[in-house]
């Protein structure tokens, strides 16, 4: 595998550098974070910084270069290479519902690569390629404008050019605006397929007219946007169609290059019985092969097998090709960016950063400021209490949940639910849990002999449980054991001093009478020692440690209030003590505070 070079022109902001490294935004912020550095979104980070953090996630496969010219990383990342290659359009199909979207595509499908073939393809396909001119082009099925939004946010650029098709007998309607929106916001080019040509109230000028008034002027009116008229039912005009798309295809010089790791998208994932997780991917940079290892979101695989739109066996894929893989984990969603890294280490570590990161911005697509802020929290291990939970049934995984969450620590420590489930505790509950002092809580589960070996080589600590509270305790220890141990001190006596017998370096022996409380080397069972702070006439002038203590000669335990004898101290410090000085006796232990 070739490295992948990130070119850093002065800075980087976060947002560029988690996406050249395929890393969610959230879980860059939480690695920040750790190495001191509170950054958000659109923060500058210096190439400096940009490469501290590089090594401490240990990315293989990315190497960061200085670049002495003005350019924004953002566009060298996506700046080509002077190797790049052609590559075919990837073209959406959206409009409003009912105008022939479907039609139109499967039309297309059929007409073009169904041709010497027995059957066709009946099947629902996410994703296909067809040839005409013998040329490729790309088709995406449109998955519903709200998802293409998302992919948009994650800020990945998934289409060249956006065809809406608008039926002539129905005009401009409220989805075909909403698409014309999506489109120009993606800054995709826009083509119109007038369609159902062919009806009786088709009106191709006033459609014309309808899209005009919403800002698509027809090139045939002095405007930029290529219309055709089409009947996707009939077949009709689809040639000029298709033509009209590899012209703009042209203009647009689309080019990608393959001599970097593969990176692309999820356009599709479901699971199959027999095959496990079944995912659609759209290459748009590199040459994905089966054998690699790719990260997509909080999942990897090694691809198992990798085959076209049609299920034939396909060895390699170039950017623009739609391929359906096996070999994912756990099922990656809609839109995630995935990248091909060295290896399994490497995909582990990384689908493992962006699982924690998105448990906790969980279900926000946009990383608002108060995730960031959470996330930050969060980031700082030293207090927080990491926690898988598995149950064996949904009921029980949410009382656990929820009497954690009710354990007050005062603001003191994070709880982080890493992750939750029903079931046996899993593999991948041990991979998430690795390295991350994360505890892995399993109420009324088994937990399988391999996996209790698992987590025990990688230091996972699993706490089985069939007693709540007992679960509960165990948590609140925990916790507890992550807040800091604070200074305690506690007043014991006070004695004046009447005279003083021998001073040394070290020690001093001397005598006095005890005002308040006592005075003792040791107190009962505590190992503290007994320490005592020197003031002449208010002044603290030093400390002393209680070495032993006599009354008339002899050794005794203490001296209490009204009593008189001779104290030896050991002195720290060099020190003088005179008649008259007060000692504060007191002792001084290291507690681990208690929720
Ligand atoms: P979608 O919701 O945009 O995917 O629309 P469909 O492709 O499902 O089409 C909706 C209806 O319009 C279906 O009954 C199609 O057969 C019909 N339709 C689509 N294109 C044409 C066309 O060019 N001419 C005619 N007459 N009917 C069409």
């Amino acid at each position: 595998m070739q490295e992948k070079v990130i070119q850093i022109a002065g800075s980087i902001t976060v947002d560029e550098l988690a996406q050249a490294l395929g890393l969610s935004v959230t879980s860059l912020v939480g690695e920040l974070f750790k190495q001191g550095i509170v950054a958000t979104i659109n923060q500058r980070l210096d190439f400096d910084t940009a490469s501290l953090i590089i090594d401490e996630l240990k990315v293989e496969g990315v190497r960061l270069e200085k670049k002495n010219t003005s350019v924004q990383v953002s566009e060298v990342h996506r700046e080509l290479s002077d190797h790049a290659v052609d590559r075919p359009p990837v073209v959406a199909v959206m409009g409003h519902v009912d105008h022939g979207k479907t039609t139109l595509l499967d039309t297309l499908l059929n007409k073009k690569t169904v041709e010497g073939e027995a059957g066709g393809i009946t099947q629902h396909i996410s994703a296909y390629q067809l040839e005409h001119d013998d040329r490729l082009i790309t088709f995406l099925d449109t998955p519903g404008h709200e998802a293409f939004a998302a992919i948009r946010q994650h800020g990945a650029m998934l289409t060249d050019i956006v065809v809406i098709v608008v039926a002539a007998d129905d005009g401009v309607k409220p989805q075909t605006v909403e698409a014309i929106k999506f489109a120009q916001s993606a800054n995709a080019k826009i083509i119109v397929a007038i369609n159902k040509i062919d009806r009786e109230g088709a009106d191709i000028p006033r459609t014309m007219a309808d899209l005009a008034q919403n800002g698509l002027t027809p090139e045939e009116w002095g405007g930029d946007i290529t219309m055709v008229p089409i009947s996707a039912k009939r077949g009709d005009n689809l040639d000029k169609l298709l033509d009209m798309i590899l012209l703009t295809a042209d203009l647009e010089e689309l080019k990608a290059d393959v001599d970097i790791p593969s990176e692309g998208l999820v356009i599709e994932s479901h699971m199959e019985t027999g095959k496990g997780s079944v995912v659609n991917l759209l290459v748009t940079g590199g040459e994905l092969k089966t054998g690699e290892f790719i990260v997509a979101g909080s999942s990897y695989a090694k691809i198992r097998t990798m085959v076209d739109f049609k299920g034939r066996p396909k060895g390699k894929a170039l950017p623009s090709t739609p391929v359906t893989v096996t070999g994912f984990k756990e099922l990656p969603n809609f839109g995630d960016k995935f990248l091909e890294v060295a290896d399994e280490k490497t995909a582990r570590k990384m689908a493992l950063l962006n699982a924690n990161a998105s448990s906790d911005a969980a279900a926000s697509a946009n990383v608002t400021s108060t995730d960031l802020l959470r996330m930050m929290n969060v980031a700082d291990n030293s207090k927080t209490f990491n926690v898988i939970i598995k149950g064996d049934v949904l009921g029980s995984v949410t009382s656990v949940v929820d009497s954690l969450k009710l354990i007050d620590t005062h603001g003191e420590v994070t709880l982080n639910i890493v992750s939750t489930g029903v079931g046996d505790v899993t593999e991948n509950d041990v991979y998430m849990a690795a390295g991350d002092n994360t505890v892995i809580y399993g109420f009324n589960i088994n937990v399988p002999t391999n996996i209790s070996k698992m987590a025990a080589r990688d230091g996972v600590s699993i706490r089985n449980y069939k007693v709540i509270y007992e679960l509960l305790d165990d948590a609140k220890s925990s916790m507890e054991e992550l807040l800091d141990a604070e200074i305690v001190e506690e007043e014991v006596g006070e004695m004046k001093i009447k005279g003083v017998f021998r001073t040394e370096k070290s020690s001093i022996i001397a005598g006095g009478e005890v005002l308040t409380g006592k005075v003792a080397a040791k107190l009962g069972d505590s190992e503290a020692k007994v320490m005592g702070r020197v003031y002449r006439k208010k002044e603290l002038i030093g400390e002393v440690e209680v070495e032993s203590v006599q009354k008339e000669k002899m050794a005794v335990p203490e001296l209490v209030a009204g009593e008189t004898g001779g104290i030896a101290f050991n002195l720290e410090k060099r020190l003088v003590i005179e008649i008259d000085d007060r000692v504060k006796f007191f002792t001084r232990e290291l507690k681990r505070k208690k929720l």
